[in-house]
């Protein structure tokens, strides 16, 4: 038998935000787009902490729809101290996996072709190879495929430093509308959370790729410590966890045969190093590497370089901000033990993260969807 080819315009590897939302804008301009996911269906298993902030339903209504319960401020816990209350700090929590799966039927009514369950496997020049033997010849091809991008390992472009999570999803004993940060010298490079979804909530750590083997016991620790102060229960409903890229933005296009590659969302580096948070780049991203594949198939042979310049533009101050953060604090560790207010000066809920002053500090606008 033989295995079917077939010719597109933009292939989409990868249909989480990024590349559901680059599909649905390629599509939208008139291309033959066609997507790929190795996942059986949109946007499960989640590996999500489902928050967003409120100013991505300006982005996408998905945000909106798929609207779990809302969130005003955020607490910070540091160490044994008392809590902090950042008021306002306003967003929702999703339902991740109805969020992926809208984003997905949205592409789909523009035009693009969807497939699920099927895993790029291999990349010669413009032609994909995926795990069912199908193969694809495209003109335009869009990495969406996450933090460990294949279609990014094939040319070149590396997230060469990522952060390992653990999540566990449990029953919450009294509503809160808060996103809870815990923040401790134990979670060397990262934090722990706890975000309220109505009556349960989803609580996890993030640490240094290196200390990964640590995730579960300082995840048992925390979900103990809640137990004891009766926030939640002990029933644990879902675990996840993933990994979250923390070495900032990479180069976002490159050829590979007759092809240009574009990446997007956590592929392209995106995700906030201090916050995790890689929803909203995700979604702008993928909306701009959707219209830069149109550009690029109209003629526009500077619309890659235009591409990279915009991410710069939006993302470059808050992920050089955020990676001076992160490094500092490693730094910290790596002589000793960071203090409390060393902890606090690393992290966004606090004045001193925004006023510090770094010698790589761009000049510019920042979109920062997390400052809103
Ligand atoms: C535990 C955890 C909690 C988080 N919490 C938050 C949060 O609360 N708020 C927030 O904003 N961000 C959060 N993030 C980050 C956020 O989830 C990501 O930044 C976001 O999902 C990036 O979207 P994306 O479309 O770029 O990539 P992804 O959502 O990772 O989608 C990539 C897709 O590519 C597919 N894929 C990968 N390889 C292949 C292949 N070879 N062939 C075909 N398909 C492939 C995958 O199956 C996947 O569906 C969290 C991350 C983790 C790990």
């Amino acid at each position: 038998m033989t295995m079917q080819c077939q010719n597109c315009d933009v292939l989409v590897i990868g249909l989480g935000p990024a590349g559901a939302v680059a599909a649905a804008e390629a599509a939208k301009a008139g291309l033959k787009t066609i997507g790929f996911d190795g996942k059986s269906r949109a946007g499960y298993p989640v590996q999500c902490a489902e928050f967003v902030p409120s100013l991505l339903t300006n982005e996408t209504l998905a945000a909106y729809h798929q609207s779990q319960q809302l969130i005003d401020k955020m607490v910070t816990f540091v160490e044994d101290e008392l809590p902090d209350e950042k008021i306002p700090f306003s967003g929702r929590i999703i339902d991740r996996e109805k969020f992926d799966a809208e984003l997905c039927e949205i592409a789909k009514n523009c035009g693009a072709e969807l497939h699920f369950g099927k895993k790029l496997i291999k990349l010669d020049g413009n032609k994909a190879v995926f795990s069912d033997g199908t193969s694809v010849i495209a003109k335009v091809i869009i990495g969406a495929d996450g933090p460990h991008s294949f279609v990014g390992k094939s040319v070149g472009l590396i997230n060469n430093e990522t952060l390992e999570t653990r999540q566990i999803t449990i029953q919450l004993l009294s509503p809160i509308k808060s996103t809870d940060i815990y923040l401790s010298a134990k979670y060397i490079g990262g934090y722990g959370w706890l975000f309220p979804k109505n009556e349960t909530a989803n609580l996890g750590i993030g640490v240094a790729h290196e200390k990964r083997h640590l995730l579960k016991p300082l995840l048992e620790e925390l979900h103990s410590r809640l137990i004891a102060e009766g926030r939640v229960g002990s029933e644990i409903l879902y675990t996840t966890g993933g990994a979250i890229p923390v070495g900032g933005m990479i180069k976002p296009y490159a050829k590979s045969g007759d092809a240009t590659i574009i990446l997007a969302g956590d592929a392209a580096g995106l995700t906030n190093p201090i916050s995790g948070a890689g929803i909203p780049a995700a979604v702008v991203s993928g909306r701009m590497a959707g219209e830069t594949a149109a550009s690029l198939l109209n003629g526009n042979i500077e619309a890659a370089e235009d591409y990279e310049q915009e991410l710069h533009e939006l993302f470059g101050t808050s992920l050089k901000r955020a990676r001076a953060h992160f490094e500092k604090l490693l730094a910290i560790h790596k002589d000793g033990v960071p203090n409390p207010a060393q902890l606090r000066n690393g992290w966004i809920a606090y004045d001193e993260y925004w006023s510090e002053k770094f010698n790589n500090d761009a000049k510019g606008e920042t979109y920062d969807l997390l400052e809103a």
